[in-house]
């Protein structure tokens, strides 16, 4: 992989489509649910019956709004839906209701993070789509199967600009995009449940140029894992026809998991010609600026705001702030969280070690956390006192802290022997005794195996009540033991 990089620039842009978690359909009433037995959620205006009629429900347009918003795109103030036409068993209608000449929210960009840093992927435009059916054809030898719960499922496409140069970037695109529609609550965004599809345009041009070569596309990759290994495919395809001084050919592909290859799409009625026009059913809509505004109040506080806040303001370093910026939930929480008092970065810390799989481990209920506070505030103040070892502390006080519902911190200290003692005088008594009870011991070192002060300081520590500072500890026994 690293030679071609010296001759060629690999280009990539993305079109990824979302399936939104709306109540109802795009343009029609019945239920959008994920999951339910097939061809149960169909509507006539699903199915285009004659004398149907498709209304564009309001929940869509606000989603679509909030998603333009968050990322920093401009709402078109008119805009309509066009037909995109072609045959397929899957499409009752024989087209899809999309956007083609007007979508509703152009620019803006994906704020990914990479390497610890944000990087903005342009955008191109976002438009809405309504999804067509599934055809099912692995389940019956003889048949393809269609079930027609999807059509009518409404989608938002967001279309990047050929701003990506690595798999690495397609990636964290694509994690930038699921985060978003996440922390918006519009979508699950799952590729393992067809929430989110992605198609891949890809390019190469010669090292610098200012040109762009010609695209390939390969289409409808549902994993991440899948994107990677077809761009790589891609890639080497490429190579070797330009290495051999041909021409790429423009061409629609589909990654064959299988065989590791991406297959021209061969069948004629995807050698398009779309044609596209109007929606003659649905008018052209304006988009308010109270709607705008509206929509703007209802975005929660967005992923690069919380990097922000936790790189900069509780200084962070940018692997942690990237982490706990994973979900709006945990977001929110850890912001709260690190401003308890205690120093934040001790808190991440303790965090990221013990609370955060502990709470993986009860499904996220952060109010399990939240309801021990005091004591958690108590436990980071006897660290930073050195009256308990931040190690042991971490390893076994928090722990108690955690699964102890209403604990008195210090008293589990004592009770488990955690806390630091630097009682000089307890602390000489207790040596007087160890010294006494090894006598052969003491002589062994006294004689020049000072190898044994390893042994007297276990022995002090097993045998001590309170546990004792050990650094106090080791100068006393080693001062005892020189008499
Ligand atoms: P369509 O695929 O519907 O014809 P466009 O021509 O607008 O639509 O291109 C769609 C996608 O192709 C965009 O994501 C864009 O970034 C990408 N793209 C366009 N030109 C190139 C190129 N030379 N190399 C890689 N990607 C490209
Ligand atoms: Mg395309």
């Amino acid at each position: 992989m690293k030679k071609w990089k010296d001759t060629y620039d690999l280009v990539i842009g993305l079109e990824i489509h979302v399936q939104l978690d709306l109540f109802s359909k795009a343009f029609a009433p019945e239920s959008n649910a994920a999951e339910a037995p097939a061809n149960t959620l169909i509507s006539p205006v699903s199915l285009a019956l004659p004398g149907t009629l498709p209304v564009l429900n309001n929940s869509y347009l606000d989603a679509a709004i909030r998603l333009g918003l968050a990322f920093g795109s401009e709402i078109q103030e008119a805009c309509f839906f066009d037909r995109k036409h072609y045959f397929y068993a899957d499409l009752p209608k024989g087209y899809q209701i999309t956007q083609d000449g007007a979508p509703f929210c152009k620019g803006g960009n994906i704020l990914t993070f990479i390497d610890g840093r944000i990087r903005p992927v342009r955008l191109d435009h976002i438009h809405m789509e309504e999804d067509a059916g599934k055809s099912i054809h692995d389940l019956d030898p003889d048949h393809t199967l269609l079930d027609f719960n999807r059509a009518g499922t409404p989608l938002l496409e967001i279309v990047t600009t050929p701003d990506l140069k690595s798999p690495e970037e397609v990636s964290a695109c694509i994690d930038a995009v699921q985060q978003m529609v996440q922390y918006l609550g519009i979508s699950s965004a799952n590729m393992e449940k067809g929430m989110l599809r992605c198609d891949c345009n890809v390019s190469l041009k010669p090292k610098g140029s200012d040109t762009l070569g010609t695209r390939c596309e390969i289409k409808n990759l549902n994993s991440k894992r899948h994107a990677r290994k077809a761009i790589e495919t891609e890639v080497h395809r490429q190579i070797a026809i330009l290495d051999a001084g041909g021409e790429i050919e423009a061409m629609t592909m589909s990654y064959d998991a299988k065989s590791n290859k991406n297959l021209p799409i061969r069948d004629k009625e995807t050698v398009h010609d779309y044609r596209y026009f109007p929606e003659p059913d649905l008018p052209v809509f304006y988009i308010s600026k109270e709607t705008i505004e509206r929509n703007r109040r209802a975005l929660p506080e967005l992923p690069a705001r919380y990097f922000g806040k936790f790189n900069e303001e509780f200084d962070l370093d940018p692997d942690q702030a990237v982490l706990f910026t994973n979900s709006l939930a945990e977001a929110t929480f850890v912001s709260g969280f690190l401003s308890w008092g205690p120093d934040p970065k001790f808190l991440a810390n303790i965090y990221v070690q013990k609370i955060r799989p502990w709470l993986a481990e009860k499904g996220w209920k952060t109010m399990l956390v939240k309801e021990k506070k005091p004591a958690i505030v108590k436990y980071c103040n006897l660290v930073e006192n050195g009256q308990i070892s931040a190690s042991s502390g971490l390893q076994e006080l928090l722990p108690a802290i955690l699964e102890n519902a209403a604990a008195d911190v210090d008293e589990l200290a004592r009770k488990l022997g955690l806390l630091i003692s630097a009682d000089t005088g307890s602390m000489e008594s207790d040596i007087h005794s160890l010294l006494t009870d090894f006598p052969a011991k003491v002589k062994a070192y006294q004689g020049g195996k000072k190898g044994l002060i390893g042994f007297f300081m276990g022995e002090l520590m097993r045998r001590s009540s309170k546990k004792p500072d050990p650094v106090i500890a080791k100068s006393i026994l080693e001062k005892m033991l020189s008499r």
